[in-house]
């Protein structure tokens, strides 16, 4: 990874997904996305515990794992997570289409 020796200031979805893969994919595939999701849910709940009490620091970090472990299980079962964001939200809302959402309030999102 000699080329990764220099820190980037910026990390596209797209770049982020494949550097995943590239670090992990065979230990992932081989942990399948069940045992993955198990070590999502641990970081979501590591992230609670940061936002309700950690510094700023320490919710980046639990914000990186857990992004990395969503971005796992995409690698696992093959979902290009650019393209999935810009089906769903490239547009606007998906609910009302809108850019400055004005979906009713009990209605998602
Ligand atoms: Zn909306």
């Amino acid at each position: 990874m000699n080329e990764q020796e220099t820190p980037q200031k910026e990390l596209t979805l797209s770049e982020f997904q494949r550097l995943i893969r590239k670090m992990y994919v065979e230990k992932d595939i081989e942990r399948g996305f069940a045992g993955t999701f198990m070590w999502l849910i641990e970081e979501v709940g590591e992230l609670a515990t940061a936002l309700r009490n950690g510094t700023l620091r320490e919710c980046e970090e639990e914000f990186a794992d857990v992004l990395a472990w969503l971005t796992t299980i995409a690698n696992i079962v093959g979902v290009d997570l650019n393209k999935a964001l810009l089906d769903k939200y490239g547009a606007g809302c998906p609910g009302c289409g809108k850019l400055v959402c004005d979906c009713p309030d009990y209605e998602k999102p």
